[in-house]
């Protein structure tokens, strides 16, 4: 598969269509917590303003539905991407498609930015709606994709859009595909990975593309008590998944005829209720008593984590060990957290690891500064681990 990419394209003086990722998280406060994501975006942006080019910038922000939601408007982020981009002013466009939003395009000199309305106060957007499509690429000349966390959508600004403009990968989404590539295609065995969460039902199409590649298969977290069930394992009253059981057998019995070693808890962190403050011990599985509930791995769970991690030489990680909100129920993935940093800097060991929840554990442990990469993609980095081909990324392939 080859991206088709931005670096080698004429853009002075064209209007270029970026679609971003800037739903950044807001505090109480109503500030923006975490600038990662618009800091993602720098370097394609710097690049096309330094090359001339008019740059437009398009993003969704939270889930307006298809209606115009003042509160939902994306226009206070210009200030942080000022700082971001160094640039002196991005012009605020108060729509995405239209005459207005053309004509100030237009009209404006080569090298600066707009940033445009949210995308998702139109219905087209998420329909895939082939006239907002046209639309959307009536006001530029050239559509640029920088987003990775997107590419699993199949909606206007991802995908419809590139049926009417010439299309690109921007240097964020290009470098987030090529890592994550490396760690699936390119990468050096003995391979890893470290699957937690609550539900086996969300990861199932995972953990089979899984167990198909990993030499080591560790299950924590909420779902490893389904697994632990499958196998007459008593779990007192942890949450479970009853209707994933055979499904988790059926993954145990294929792991077992390719070699792939499933490492499920030994020991857990247990509670008699999940809230702060609650009094918690570590018990080996086989003590576990009725009104136990499972909400950690154990220290020997632990140990045996962090020796697969110690023997691998690539690592993807998706989902905490624990309750990782509430602590200590943080703790195994913390220090599971901090072995594959501390490999990883090292230079033995190449980590990549995702998702929503993981990337704010990883962050509660100090550790995602020590990982290879770490994807702030959720549902689309599941997707691709998966094996799906991503409705986004095969739009911009020759
Ligand atoms: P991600 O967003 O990274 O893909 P998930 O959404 O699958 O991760 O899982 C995160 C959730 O799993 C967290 O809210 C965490 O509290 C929960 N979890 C972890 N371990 C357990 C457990 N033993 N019991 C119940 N929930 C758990
Ligand atoms: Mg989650």
């Amino acid at each position: 598969m080859k991206l088709k990419a931005i670096e080698d394209v004429d853009v002075s003086g064209k209007v270029v269509l970026v679609r971003c990722d800037f739903n950044v998280p807001i505090n109480e406060e109503g500030e923006i917590s975490d600038i990662s994501r618009i800091e993602r975006h720098a370097p394609t942006i710097t690049t096309l303003a330094n090359k001339g080019a008019k740059v437009a910038l398009l993003s969704h922000f939270g889930r307006p539905a298809g209606k115009v939601d003042e509160d939902l408007s994306i226009a206070f982020i210009s200030e942080r991407l000022t700082e971001v981009f160094k640039a002196p002013e991005i012009v605020i466009i108060p729509d995405c498609i239209g005459d207005i939003a053309k004509q100030v395009l237009t009209d404006m000199t080569d090298g600066q930015i707009a940033l445009l309305e949210n995308v998702r106060f139109y219905e087209g957007e998420e329909n895939n709606d082939s006239d907002f499509s046209k639309s959307l690429a009536d006001i530029a000349d050239i559509y640029v994709n920088d987003a990775f966390s997107v590419c699993h959508r199949k909606h206007a600004s991802v995908h419809g859009i590139t049926k009417y403009l010439p299309s690109y990968a921007g240097l964020a989404l290009k470098f987030e595909i090529e890592m994550l590539e490396n760690v699936l295609k390119n990468s050096e065995p003995p391979m890893m990975a470290i699957i937690g969460g609550s539900k086996v039902s969300t990861k199932l199409r995972l953990l089979e593309n899984l167990v198909e590649k990993m030499k080591f298969l560790a299950i924590g977290g909420g779902m490893a008590n389904t697994f632990l069930a499958a196998q007459g394992k008593n779990i007192g009253s942890s949450f479970y998944e009853k209707n994933m059981i055979g499904e988790a057998k059926s993954i145990l019995e294929k792991a077992k005829s390719i070699n792939c070693d499933i490492i499920l808890p030994i020991d857990a962190v247990v509670a008699d209720k999940l809230e702060f403050g609650v009094e918690s011990f570590t018990v080996d599985l086989k003590d576990i008593i009725k009104k136990n509930m499972i909400l950690d791995v154990g220290e020997k769970t632990v140990e045996l984590i962090s020796n697969a991690i110690i023997n691998s030489k690539t690592l993807l990680w998706n989902g905490p060990l624990g309750v990782f909100e509430i602590p200590p129920f943080d703790q195994a993935t913390s220090s599971c957290a901090l072995t594959t940093a501390m490999m990883t800097r090292a230079g033995g060991l190449v980590s990549v690891a995702g998702g929503g929840d993981t990337v704010a554990a990883l962050n509660n442990a100090g550790a995602s500064g020590g990982f290879s990469y770490v994807s702030v993609a959720g549902g689309a980095f599941l997707e691709w681990l998966e094996g799906k081909t991503l409705p986004g990324i095969v739009v911009l392939t020759d």
